[in-house]
């Protein structure tokens, strides 16, 4: 087998769980049937099963099923929710609250809005990350419809105060929404404590399948969307297309499996990452990008003075799998959208890596990347000096 290096880039994608697979296997060939089929016992196999994912991913938010509309991911979630509130909303308000540091599966649609006649805010962030409320106070307008902040951040992996957020939009009456691809299974969501009326969620980001997701839409009090996908009607008319049980039970069991080792995970987690943290300390030169401890157990996020980011990432290819920001964005040359938010120069935005560290990393991985960087960051400055 070839040498593959060590797997630190959890924010872009995880490994399918093997318990996962195991209960998505007999939904390929065996139960294969059309959960719409309603005449015969293949459909109605198939639909049993998606109605026991649905609840296992509606108790995971203290939802009900009826308010899960599956999708294909996060990035068509966030797509119904901001573009299905904008154009069901159209006659009340046209304007739309978001942040800097989102996701672009966020900034792009609302982006697309604004080529529309919409108006967005997009708020910034303080230097830790976090969004600063009394800055989101002075942005609500009467004509605002929807507020679009993240549960954890991609990059930095900060948690934005959901509550505080969900609070002030509901005294407002206007609809919350949230991102929580990467906080779904990691850290604990309530759409009542929080008080969300959307939220977009995605299985690959927790050791679930790729291509499948779910958005949270609220039913009391009803939150209005426009549907963008029109057809069979599936999904109260939400999202059309065939449901793909498969996927959704894959999504379910890997919900599940999240919130079983919710705390035990995090403090394994939170070990590994002091150890990581710890072991690169001696370098000197360092800035943690985002808050200390608001943030995802999982995720640390570092840039380092006096090196060039593109030849950190060259020099590490082979002993370890990470990257300097979002996965989407690796391919562009600008620096990190989310760093530059921080008020991070472009040096040290580039020279930035994101570490991801999974339910499969092991702490003498950690050791190994300890190695790894520390002789690449000392090579690098030793050239550059
Ligand atoms: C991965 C990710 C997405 C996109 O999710 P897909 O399911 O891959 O479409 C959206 N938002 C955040 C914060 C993400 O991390």
């Amino acid at each position: 087998m070839v040498h593959r290096p060590i797997y630190l880039d959890s924010h872009a994608t995880t490994p399918v769980d093997p318990r996962v697979l195991e209960a998505m296997l007999p939904f390929f060939t065996e139960q294969f049937g059309n959960p719409s089929s309603l005449t015969h016992a293949y459909g109605w196999e198939a639909e049993a099963a998606v109605t026991r994912s649905r609840q296992t991913i509606a108790a995971a938010l203290n939802a009900s099923p009826e308010e899960i509309v599956f999708t294909s991911g996060a990035t068509e979630a966030n797509n119904l929710a901001i573009k299905g509130i904008a154009e069901a909303c159209f006659s009340r308000g046209r304007h739309i609250i978001t942040v800097q540091t989102e996701h672009s599966a966020v900034l792009d649609p609302c982006r697309y809005l604004e080529s529309l006649g919409f108006e967005v805010t997009y708020l910034p962030v303080q230097p830790d990350g976090l969004v600063n409320l009394d800055t989101l106070d002075k942005a609500f307008r009467d004509d605002t419809v929807l507020v679009s902040v993240m549960a954890a951040n991609n990059e930095i992996g900060v948690l934005q105060p959901l509550a505080e957020i969900g609070a002030r939009c509901r005294d407002r009456q206007v609809f919350f929404h949230s991102d929580a691809a990467q906080a779904i299974g990691k850290i604990p969501l309530d759409v009542e404590a929080m008080q969300l009326d959307l939220v977009s969620l995605t299985a690959h980001k927790l050791y679930g399948p790729k291509g499948t997701g779910a958005l949270y839409v609220r039913r009391r009090p009803r939150v209005p969307l426009a549907a963008q996908l029109h057809g069979g009607g599936h999904e109260r008319g939400l999202r059309s297309g065939t449901l793909y049980p498969p996927q959704i039970v894959g999504f379910a069991r890997a919900v599940e499996l999240g919130l079983e080792g919710l705390e035990t995970e995090r403090d394994r987690l939170l070990t590994l990452r002091q150890q990581l943290w710890q072991g690169l300390a001696p370098l000197g030169g360092l800035h943690l990008n985002g808050h200390p401890t608001q943030r995802l157990p999982n995720n640390l996020n570092v840039s380092f003075e006096g090196v060039d980011g593109q030849a950190l990432l060259l020099g590490l290819r082979g002993t370890v799998a990470l990257s300097s920001g979002a996965a989407c964005s690796t391919a562009s040359t600008a620096p990190s959208h989310v760093l530059k938010a921080l008020g991070r120069d472009d040096a040290l935005a580039y020279a930035s890596l994101r570490f991801g560290l999974g339910r499969f990393t092991t702490a003498a991985e950690i050791d190994q990347v300890v190695a790894g960087v520390t002789a690449t960051v000392q090579a690098l400055r030793r050239a550059a000096s």
